[in-house]
């Protein structure tokens, strides 16, 4: 990882490394991936090399409407997840707005009940949403709140 323009550059081989020294604190009894678009699709096709189950995708848009930050479903998922047990993987958790959101419609729409969170990076900031004490999160790394450049994101 490079610091320039006090911002964080990370690459491919440091985001493999975070996954492959922390899959392990993932359940081993964890059906499939649910892999949040599209910061979250690279992180979880590596975790998928170790924990070797489906991936499924979904994607949400976020807009600024006088000043709030909304959200709405871009591409989701068709089932039922209330017999299955997820880990939800994004790169970065930031506000925390759209772990929240994405486990709320999760909820309403597939009928989620199991779950845990995989993310690279924790900012450390004051979140949108506590997370329940009961539920499983798991961070790579907790960084401070500073624009995080991934690999993807280079031109
Ligand atoms: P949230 O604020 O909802 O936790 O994060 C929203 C989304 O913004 C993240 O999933 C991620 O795609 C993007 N994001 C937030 N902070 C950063 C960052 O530092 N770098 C990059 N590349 N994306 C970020």
């Amino acid at each position: 990882m490079k610091i320039n323009d006090n911002k964080y550059y990370y690459t491919y081989e440091d985001i493999h490394n975070f996954i492959r020294n922390n899959y392990q604190q993932i359940s081993n009894n964890i059906d499939c991936i649910v892999a949040i678009g599209t910061g979250g699709f690279i992180p979880a096709r590596i975790l998928k090399t170790y924990l070797n189950i489906p991936i499924y995708t979904i994607t949400v848009q976020s807009y600024n409407n006088n000043n709030e930050t909304n959200m709405k479903l871009f591409q989701w998922l068709d089932m039922d997840l209330s017999n299955k047990k997820i880990v939800i993987v994004d790169e970065v958790d930031d506000t925390r707005n759209t772990l929240q959101f994405c486990v709320s419609q999760l909820k309403e729409i597939n009928k989620l009940i199991n779950y845990e969170i995989f993310v690279i990076h924790n900012k450390i900031k004051e979140k949108k949403w506590d997370i329940p004490k009961e539920i499983k999160y798991h961070c790579c790394e907790t960084i401070q709140n500073k624009w995080i450049v991934y690999p993807w994101d280079n031109k």
